[in-house]
C-alpha cells in the first residue's frame, strides 16, 4: 500500500521564507498568524490526511461507489472520514467568521486541501465542490437562502454540486437543453438531464444543494437564456427542516477509469423546484460560443457570473490536484528507489555489502525523481505565491499592484489548470516508471495514482479549451495589459539580481522570457488576422507560459536559498537541495521554451490543410 506524508517542511518554506506571511498583520486573517499557529494548523491537517483519509484511498478505489435501488452508496469508511473532516473544522479554516469559519488566510486552506487531495482525491471531490457551492451562495444568494443553506453546508450536513454538463454538450453549453419555467410563486420548475455530476448523489449527507445551469423559458436562446438555479435534492422548509423529495432523480453513476470513490452521477430533473440566483439579465443578446471559457456576452445574468466565479475557483483547485497527486506519487517513488536493488552505480558499486545497488544510484532514475520534485515544489510555490499576493494586494493601498495581481490571477487561471494537470500527470506516470513492472500492478497503488490524476486534464474544461481561453480571450484582455504585467514582473526581478551566483538561474529565465515574449508577439501579429492561428498555437503557448512561470518562482527560491546559506542556517541540507532542484529546473526544463516557441509559431496551415474526411 502506498504511504503519504504531508510535505510540511516544504509548506513551511513557502509560508515563512518565500511569502513571509507573518509580515502582513494588517491584512484580514493574517493578523493572528504566528509561525507556531501555522505549524499547528498544518500538523493538524497532516494528521487527518495521513491517518484517516490516506488509508481509505485504495479501499475506495477497489470498492468504488455503488448504485443500489436508486441510491448511491459511498465506499466503506468514507462517511466516517467525511464526518471527521467537518468535525475537525478543516473545511472552515478560511471561511468567514460570520458563518462560523476561522477567517484565516485562504492559502492555509489551500495547503490543507493539498493534503486532502494527495491522501484521497475521491473523497476530496465532495468537500471541494461543497466549498465552491457555499462560496457562490455567500456571494450571490438572497439572505434567507444563505441563512438556511450555509450553516448546514459548512457543517457538512449538506453537500453541493455544480451542474453544467448534459449528454450532448460539455464544452459548448449554448447547446444546453435543461429548461427553467417560472412558477406563480416566483420559484422555477427545472426539467432536463445533467450528466457527469460529481457528488451528484451519495449517502454521506442529508441533503444536496445542486447549482444548475438552465435556459429560462421566454428569455431567448443560446447562452443569453441561461441562468443559475439552486435546486436541493430534498425540498427545504422555511425553518431549514427537510421536506419531500424534489424531483431530482439519480439515473445511475459512471464506471470510470479513476476517482472511483467519487460518485459521478446522471441526474434527471423532473420539474424540480429551483431558486434563481442573481438578478435577471439586463438585456437579452445572443451569447458566445463557449460558456466554459467564460465568454457569455451581453444578457448573461449575475447568476452566470456566480457560476463563472465558481468555475475559476474550481480550475485553480483542479490545477492543485495536479500537484497533489504528483507529490504523493513522488514520495512513494523516492522511497522505492532507495530500497529496490538493481544493477550497480556506473562508477562502481556504491553499496558493495548488498547484492546490488538501490536504483536511486542510477542517473536516469534520479532524472525522473528530480523532474517530479522540481514540478511539485515549483508549482506549489507559484500557486501559493500568486494566491497570497492577490489577497494581500486587495487590502493594500497600492492600486497598481492590486491591478497587476488581479490581472495576473485572471490571465494565469487557465495556465494553472492546464499546465499543472498536464505536467502533474506526466510526473505521476514517471513515478510509476520508477517502480518498473511493479508500478503497473495494483498492490503498490501507483497505477491508481495514474488513473486518478488523468481526470484533472479533462474536467473543469478540457485542457485544450483552457489553452484556447488563454490565447483567445485572456491574452488580449485590456489590450494585453495582463501579459505585459507578467513580462514586467519577471524583467524587474531579473534586473534586481546582480550577483554572479544567480547567473545559473537568471540566464535560463531570461532566455525563457525572451521566448515567451517572441511567441506572444507572433500571436499578436498572426492571430488577429486568422483565429485558427490562435487555436493552432494555443496548447504549446500555454505550456511555454507555464514553464517560464515555474522558472520564475524557481529563480526566486534559488535567491532565498543562497541568502539563507550565506547568512547561516541550522538546516543547510534543505537549502542545498533547494538549490540543486532549482539547477535541475533551469538546466533540464527551461531549455524546452525554445522548442515550445518554435511550435507555437509554426502556424495553422499544416493542421488545417487536410479535409475533415482525411482523418
Ligand atoms: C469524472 C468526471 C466528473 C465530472 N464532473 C462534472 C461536474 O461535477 N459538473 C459538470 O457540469 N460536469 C462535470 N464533468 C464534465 C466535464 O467537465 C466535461 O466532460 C468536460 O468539460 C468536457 O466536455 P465533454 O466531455 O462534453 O467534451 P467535448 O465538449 O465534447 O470536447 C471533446 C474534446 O474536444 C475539444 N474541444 C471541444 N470544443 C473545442 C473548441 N471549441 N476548441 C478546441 N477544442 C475543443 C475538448 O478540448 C475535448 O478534448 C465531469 C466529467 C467527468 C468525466
Amino acid at each position: 500500500m502506498p504511504s503519504y506524508t504531508a510535505p510540511l517542511r516544504e509548506m513551511r518554506f513557502v509560508f515563512n521564507d518565500l511569502l513571509r506571511i507573518t509580515d502582513y498583520a494588517d491584512v484580514p486573517g493574517y493578523g493572528e498568524l504566528t509561525e507556531e499557529l501555522v505549524d499547528a494548523v498544518l500538523e493538524g491537517g497532516a494528521r487527518i490526511a495521513e491517518d484517516v483519509w490516506a488509508p481509505l484511498n485504495q479501499v475506495g478505489d477497489e470498492e468504488g461507489c455503488r448504485f443500489e435501488n436508486g441510491v448511491v452508496r459511498a465506499p466503506a469508511g468514507f462517511k466516517a472520514a467525511f464526518d471527521a473532516w467537518y468535525q475537525g473544522g478543516w473545511n472552515a479554516i478560511a471561511a468567514p467568521t460570520a458563518w462560523g469559519g476561522q477567517g484565516l488566510p485562504g492559502i492555509l486552506a489551500m495547503a490543507i486541501s493539498e493534503m486532502a487531495m494527495s491522501s484521497n482525491l475521491s473523497l476530496s471531490t465532495y468537500i471541494g465542490l461543497s466549498g465552491g457551492v457555499a462560496g457562490v451562495l455567500m456571494a450571490i444568494a438572497p439572505d434567507e437562502l444563505k441563512q438556511i443553506y450555509l450553516p448546514k453546508m459548512l457543517a457538512g450536513e449538506w453537500t453541493g454540486t455544480m451542474n453544467l454538463t448534459e449528454p450532448h454538450c460539455g464544452t459548448d453549453l449554448k447547446l444546453m437543453r435543461t429548461k427553467a419555467v417560472e412558477q406563480p410563486d416566483g420559484s422555477y420548475a427545472i426539467t432536463g438531464t445533467k450528466i457527469f455530476i460529481t457528488g451528484g448523489d451519495h449517502d454521506m449527507a442529508e441533503n444536496i444543494a445542486h447549482l444548475v445551469l438552465a435556459k429560462v423559458e421566454g428569455e431567448g436562446e443560446g447562452l443569453a437564456a441561461v441562468s443559475l438555479f439552486l435546486v436541493p435534492k430534498y425540498q427545504v422548509n422555511d425553518d431549514g427542516s427537510l421536506g419531500p423529495a424534489n424531483g431530482v432523480v439519480c439515473g445511475g453513476i459512471e464506471h470510470k477509469m479513476g476517482i472511483r470513490g467519487s460518485a459521478t452521477a446522471v441526474l434527471h430533473y423532473e420539474g424540480a423546484i429551483g431558486h434563481r440566483l442573481g438578478a435577471r439579465p439586463p438585456a437579452k443578446t445572443e451569447g458566445a460560443d463557449d460558456a466554459k471559457s467564460g465568454k457569455a456576452k451581453g444578457g448573461s445574468s449575475r447568476g452566470m457570473a456566480g457560476m463563472f466565479q465558481m468555475m475559476n475557483g474550481a480550475r485553480i483547485g483542479v490545477g492543485y490536484q495536479g500537484i497533489a497527486l504528483s507529490e504523493v506519487a513522488y514520495q512513494n517513488a523516492a522511497a522505492y528507489a532507495r530500497e529496490r536493488l538493481a544493477g550497480r552505480a556506473l562508477t562502481g558499486a556504491k553499496y558493495p555489502e548488498q547484492a546490488a545497488d538501490p536504483i536511486v544510484v542510477h542517473p536516469d532514475v534520479r532524472r525522473m525523481l528530480l523532474h517530479m520534485r522540481a514540478f511539485n515544489e515549483g508549482a506549489r510555490a507559484l500557486l501559493l505565491w500568486l494566491s497570497h499576493e492577490a489577497t494581500v494586494s486587495r487590502h493594500g493601498g497600492d492600486k497598481e499592484r492590486r491591478q497587476l495581481l488581479g490581472d495576473l490571477f485572471n490571465l494565469l487561471t487557465p495556465v494553472i489548470k492546464a499546465h499543472f494537470t498536464d505536467v502533474g500527470y506526466e510526473c505521476v506516470n514517471m513515478a510509476m516508471q520508477c517502480y518498473g513492472g511493479h508500478g503497473y500492478v495494483r498492490e503498490h497503488g501507483m497505477e491508481q495514482f495514474v488513473r486518478d490524476s488523468r481526470i484533472s486534464q479533462l474536467y473543469e474544461g478540457a485542457n485544450g479549451v483552457q489553452a484556447l481561453d488563454l490565447v483567445g480571450r485572456r491574452l488580449g484582455h485590456e489590450n494585453g495589459r495582463p501579459v505585459r504585467g507578467l513580462f514586467g514582473l519577471i524583467s524587474t526581478f531579473l534586473a534586481d539580481q546582480d550577483g554572479e551566483e544567480m547567473a545559473p538561474f537568471t540566464a535560463p529565465l531570461k532566455r525563457g522570457l525572451d521566448d515567451l515574449m517572441a511567441a506572444t508577439g507572433w500571436l499578436a501579429q498572426h492571430a488577429s488576422q486568422n483565429r485558427e492561428e490562435a487555436g493552432a498555437a494555443s496548447a504549446d503557448y500555454l505550456r511555454l507560459m507555464g514553464t517560464v512561470l515555474i522558472g520564475y518562482i524557481w529563480a526566486r527560491m534559488a535567491r532565498i536559498a543562497l541568502d539563507r546559506l550565506a547568512e547561516g542556517t541550522d538546516d543547510p541540507g534543505f537549502y542545498e537541495m533547494k538549490l540543486n532542484t532549482a539547477r535541475y529546473y533551469m538546466g533540464r526544463v527551461m531549455p524546452d521554451t525554445a522548442a515550445l516557441k518554435a511550435k507555437a509559431s509554426a502556424g495553422a496551415e499544416v493542421l488545417m490543410t487536410p479535409d475533415d474526411e482525411a482523418f
